[in-house]
C-alpha cells in the first residue's frame, strides 16, 4: 500500500484523544508472510476530552497501515468499520466498550524495518514513532497509554515481549507488563536467541534479572554491553536517585535497524552495531559508544518511559534530557574535558550545519509531516545543550531538587516542555518566559565579545544576535549563560569561573578592582551553544587556560583561522600556532587523550561552516588541499618528537578499552598518521602485523590505504573478517573514508559491485554512502558525480526503507553554501528524487524543505 498524500501536523492543533484505554491484550500467531495479530482493547471516555454534551461522540478513529483487517467487533458484536490508507474509522457506542478485531501482516516484506519485521530469520520490531499501526489498529500517539498483556505464539527458543513473563511453555509465551505506555514502547521479538545473563540488585534490594539475547555465535560479544548496562543502572541511582521498576531488563541485538537502538519498557532493541563489543572486532570508539548508548536507552526507563511525551513535537522532553543524562554518565566514568569537547565537535559538525540551512527548526517544532525526519541533532544534541543551559543558570543543587519534582510530580505522565520548565520555575522562583525561546526559535546565536580596559576595570560587552531563518524570521534575544575566567600574564588565574547572564540584544559586564589588564577566557566549558567572535589572545589561553574546555578551544580557534588564513591569503601556516600546539604536545602531565584532541584539525565540514559564517563560499578542493598542507607543516615541525610520541604511547598492558589506554592509542594513531606522510606506511605495516585488537588494526590499515600500500591489507583484512557484518561495515567504510577526493565516488561505486554489498541493510548502506556523504571534498567532487551517485541509489532505497533514505537526504541540506555550479548540480538531483513516482512521504518532506526557495 501506498503512503497516503502527505498531511502537516501542527503542535497547535493537538487536543487529547476521546477515550482512554484501560487495557490492551495482544495475541501474536507468527508466520513470515501472514502473522495474525487478535487485539482487545477496553476503551473508557476520556474525561479530558472537551466535547460537547449534547454531541456524543459517535465514531472512533484508529490508525492502521499495511494491516488487512480479517474481521472487527465491538462488544461482541460484528462491525464493519471503514478501511482507509491510514486506518479505520467505526461507529462506537456512547460509553465504556470492548474493541476486538484480527490483522494479517506481512513481517517477512517489511524492509522498512518499522512495525513488525524480520531480520536474519528473528522477529523483532520498532514502533517508535509510529509503527505500532503497521502491527494492528490502534490510537497510536504517546498520550494514549494503557497496560499491554502480550501473548506469542510462534516456533521459535525466544519469545520475547515488555514486563515480567507470566506463561512460559514451549512455542508459546505470555507477557505482561503492569507500567501503562504509549504504543510507541510496545516490543515483541521472536527467535533462535542465546542470552547472556546477569543481574543487578537494586538501592531498595530487589533483584533484577539481565538478559542479553544474541545470534548464536555473538555471544563473546556481550560482556562489555552487560557491564556498561550494570554501570547505567547504579549510576541512575546514585545520581538521579532512579530505581530500575521491573523484575526482569532485557536487550536484543538486531543487525537489521534504522537507528542506534529503542528503549522498549523492559525490552531494549539495539542495532549490533550500538551493542556487540569485543577487543578483536570493535574500536576504542565503538567501545565508547556503545557505552553511551546501552545508558542512553536505560536512562530512558524514567525519562521517556515512566514519564512520556504528550505528542511528538515534545520529542526533545525525553530525547534532549536522556542525551544529557548520557553525556553525564560518561563524563563521570570517563574524562569530563573530553567528553565535553567531544560533543562539541560533534554539534558544531551536524547540528550547527544543520540551524545554517534549509532544515533549520526549533528544538520544539511546530509542524511536520513526517516525524520520523525529527530525530535530528537539533532535537537530540542542541536539546541536551538546552538542559546543560539551564542546570547552568540556576545550578547543581537546583537542577538536582527540579528534577526530583519533575519526576514526583509527573511520574506516570505524558507530558510537555510546559511541564518541564513549570518544575524549575516553582523550584526557585524565576520565570523562564524568555529561556523558553530556546525551545521556540531556530537558529545558531552569534555572540560577539568586545573588551574594554580603563583604570582597574575590564569591560565586556556582549552582542548577541541570530541569523533569520524560514522557521524563525524574527529571532528574539535569549538568555545565555557565559561562563567567565580571567587570566594573568603569567598565566595565574586572576578571577575564576563565574556565570553571566546575558538577557539583552547588547550587555556590558564589569570586572573591576584588576592590578593589571588580564586575558578574558570567555564561554568556558561551551556553556551556550552559540559561535563565539572573540579577538582574544588565544596563544596565550592555549598556553595558560585554566579551563580544559577553553584551552583546547583556543587551540582550535588557532588553527580554524590560520586554516582560513591560508586559504584566503595564501598564507603559510601561524608558526605560533605550531610552537603552541607543540608545547601542549609536549606536556606530559596531560591527558594523552586531551592532546590528541589538541592535535585534531577542524574537520572539512566544520570549516565550509565557518567560512560560510564568514561570508564566503567553500571550495571543498581547496579545503581538502590548506588541511593537507598544515598536516604537512606539522610534519615539519614534530618530526623529532614524533616517533617518541608514538612509542611512549603503545600500550604494554593487556588491552582493555578504558578511557586511559584509549587515549594513549588514540594520541598515537595521530602519531601514526603523521608519520606515515613521511615513512611511506612502514611503521604502519609494523603496527598493522602486530595489531593484537581492531583500534590498532584499523588505523595501521588507514594508514596503509593513505600511504598507497592499502590493497594487500585490504585484500588480507577482508579474508580475515568475510564473516563479521560488524567489521565488514568498516572495511566498507574506510575504503570510502581514506579514499583520495578524486576518486571517492568510483571507490563507492565500485563498492556496491561487492557480493557483500547488502544494500537493504542499513548498517551496510551507511557505511558505503554515509561515508561518501561525509567525505565532504569528496562526496562534492567537481563533476557533480558524488551527488549523482547518492542520488541514483537513494531513489533505489526509498521504496525499501523510506526512513533511512529520508535521513541520509540530509546530505544535501547544506547545498545553498556552495558555488552556482554546485548549487545546480545537487538541486538537480534532488529535483530527480523528488520526480520519482511514488517516493515516500519521508523523503518527499526531506527534500521538499532542503530545496524550499
Ligand atoms: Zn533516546
Amino acid at each position: 500500500m501506498r503512503d497516503a498524500a502527505p498531511q502537516t501536523v501542527y503542535l497547535s492543533d493537538y487536543t487529547p484523544f476521546p477515550w482512554t484505554v484501560e487495557s490492551v491484550e495482544l495475541h501474536f500467531t507468527l508466520d513470515p508472510h501472514a502473522t495474525r495479530v487478535r487485539s482487545t482493547i477496553r476503551f473508557v471516555p476520556n474525561p479530558a476530552y472537551v466535547k460537547d454534551p449534547d454531541e456524543p461522540v459517535l465514531t472512533m478513529f484508529l490508525h492502521g497501515e499495511n494491516v488487512k483487517l480479517i474481521w472487527a467487533q465491538i462488544d461482541e458484536m460484528p462491525v464493519d468499520p471503514e478501511v482507509t490508507a491510514t486506518g479505520l474509522r467505526t461507529a462506537v457506542p456512547d460509553g465504556p466498550f470492548t474493541w476486538e478485531a484480527e490483522v494479517e501482516i506481512d513481517p517477512a516484506n517489511n524492509t522498512a524495518l518499522e512495525g513488525l519485521y524480520m531480520s536474519n530469520g528473528m522477529y523483532c520490531t520498532q514502533c517508535e514513532a509510529e509503527g505500532f499501526r503497521k502491527i494492528t489498529f490502534y490510537p497510536d500517539r504517546p498520550d494514549v497509554m494503557s497496560v499491554f498483556t502480550v501473548t506469542i505464539e510462534g516456533p521459535h527458543p525466544v519469545l520475547l515481549s515488555n514486563g515480567n513473563p507470566v506463561v512460559t511453555q514451549k512455542h508459546l509465551a505470555k507477557w505482561h507488563d503492569p507500567w501503562p505506555k504509549p504504543a510507541y514502547l510496545f516490543a515483541l521479538v521472536a527467535g533462535d536467541l542465546v542470552a547472556h545473563s546477569d543481574s543487578f540488585t537494586t538501592m531498595s534490594g530487589r533483584d533484577v534479572a539481565l538478559n542479553l539475547y544474541v545470534r548464536p555465535g555473538d555471544e563473546g560479544k556481550c560482556a562489555f554491553g552487560m557491564q556498561a548496562l550494570k554501570d547505567s543502572m547504579k549510576w541512575d541511582e546514585d545520581v538521579y536517585g532512579r530505581e530500575y521498576d521491573l523484575d526482569l531488563f532485557n536487550i536484543v541485538a538486531v543487525d537489521d535497524f534504522n537507528m542506534g537502538a529503542m528503549e522498549n519498557k523492559g525490552l531494549n532493541i539495539f542495532n549490533s552495531s550500538a551493542v556487540l563489543a569485543s577487543q578483536a572486532t570493535s574500536t576504542d570508539t565503538n567501545f565508547e559508544r556503545i557505552e553511551a548508548i546501552i545508558a542512553h536507552e536505560y536512562f530512558h526507563n524514567w525519562t521517556g518511559n515512566r514519564i512520556t511525551c504528550r505528542d511528538w513535537f515534545q520529542l526533545c522532553l525525553k530525547e534532549g534530557l536522556t542525551v544529557f543524562r548520557d553525556s553525564q554518565f560518561t563524563s563521570d566514568m570517563r574524562s569530563a574535558p573530553v567528553k565535553r569537547i567531544g560533543d562539541v565537535i560533534d554539534l558544531r559538525g551536524r547540528q550547527f550545519a544543520e540551524d545554517q540551512g534549509p532544515l533549520a527548526h526549533p528544538v520544539r517544532p511546530e509542524s511536520f509531516q513526517e516525524i520520523n525526519n525529527f530525530y535530528t541533532a537539533t532535537i537530540y544534541e542542541k536539546g541536551a545543550e538546552v538542559i546543560r543551559m539551564l542546570k547552568t543558570l540556576v545550578g547543581d543543587d537546583a537542577y538536582a531538587q527540579a528534577v526530583t519534582l519533575y519526576f514526583d510530580r509527573h511520574d506516570g505522565d505524558a507530558a510537555t516542555i510546559e511541564d518541564w520548565l513549570k518544575v524549575f520555575e516553582d523550584t526557585t522562583g524565576r520565570d523562564l518566559t524568555q529561556f523558553k525561546r530556546w525551545y521556540s526559535q531556530a537558529g545558531t546565536p552569534r555572540l560577539k565579545a568586545e573588551e574594554t580596559w580603563a583604570g582597574d576595570t575590564l569591560t565586556l560587552t556582549f552582542t548577541q544576535h541570530t541569523p533569520p531563518s524560514a522557521a524563525t524570521p524574527a529571532p528574539q534575544p535569549y538568555v545565555i549563560p557565559i561562563a567567565v575566567g580571567l587570566l594573568g600574564k603569567d598565566g595565574s588565574e586572576v578571577a575564576p569561573t563565574t556565570i553571566l547572564e546575558m538577557t539583552q540584544a547588547t550587555q556590558s559586564f564589569t570586572f573591576t578592582g584588576l592590578s593589571a589588564r588580564p586575558t578574558a577566557s570567555i564561554l568556558r566549558g561551551f556553556s551556550a551553544p552559540v559561535v563565539l567572535d572573540h579577538a582574544a589572545d588565544h596563544a596565550h589561553l592555549l598556553a595558560y587556560d585554566t579551563d580544559p574546555f577553553n584551552r583546547w578551544e583556543a587551540g582550535r580557534t588557532l588553527a580554524r583561522n590560520t586554516l582560513i588564513d591560508m586559504m584566503l591569503n595564501g598564507t603559510r601556516p601561524d608558526p605560533a600556532y605550531l610552537r603552541g600546539l607543540q608545547s601542549v604536545l609536549d606536556d606530559t602531565r596531560l591527558d594523552p587523550a586531551y592532546r590528541r584532541l589538541m592535535m585534531a584539525l577542524p574537520t572539512q565540514s566544520e570549516l565550509a561552516t565557518a567560512l560560510h559564517d564568514a561570508g564566503h563560499v567553500p571550495e571543498p578542493d581547496i579545503i581538502y588541499a590548506t588541511l593537507e598542507a598544515l598536516r604537512d607543516a606539522m610534519v615539519q615541525q614534530f618530526q623529532d618528537v614524533l616517533p617518541q610520541l608514538y612509542e611512549d604511547n603503545l600500550v604494554t598492558e593487556a588491552y582493555a578499552p578504558n578511557a586511559e589506554q584509549s587515549g594513549m592509542r588514540a594520541l598515537g594513531n595521530a602519531a601514526l598518521s603523521l608519520l606515515t606522510r613521511v615513512d611511506g606506511g612502514k611503521l604502519a605495516a609494523e603496527q598493522y602485523d602486530h595489531a593484537d585488537n581492531m583500534t590498532q588494526q584499523l588505523a595501521a590499515l588507514a594508514n596503509l590505504i593513505r600511504a598507497g600500500r592499502g590493497e594487500a591489507a585490504l585484500k588480507a583484512f577482508e579474508a580475515q573478517w568475510k564473516d563479521d557484518r560488524l567489521v565488514m561495515d568498516k572495511w566498507f567504510g574506510l575504503q570510502v573514508n581514506e579514499a583520495d577526493p578524486e576518486d571517492a565516488h568510483e571507490v563507492a561505486a565500485t563498492l556496491t559491485k561487492h557480493p557483500d554489498f547488502n544494500w537493504k541493510n542499513p548498517n551496510r548502506f551507511r557505511a558505503v554512502f554515509g561515508s561518501l556523504a561525509m567525505h565532504h571534498a569528496g562526496f562534492h567532487h567537481a563533476s557533480g558525480a558524488g551527488y549523482e551517485l547518492l542520488a541514483d541509489w537513494l531513489i533505489r532505497l526509498d521504496p525499501v526503507n523510506p526512513q533511512t533514505t529520508a535521513r541520509m537526504c540530509s546530505a544535501f541540506q547544506t547545498w545553498k553554501r556552495y558555488d552556482p555550479a554546485r548549487r545546480d548540480m545537487i538541486l538537480t538531483q534532488v529535483q530527480r528524487i523528488l520526480s520519482t513516482p511514488d517516493l515516500s512521504r519521508d523523503t518527499t518532506e526531506m527534500l521538499t524543505r532542503i530545496a524550499a526557495p
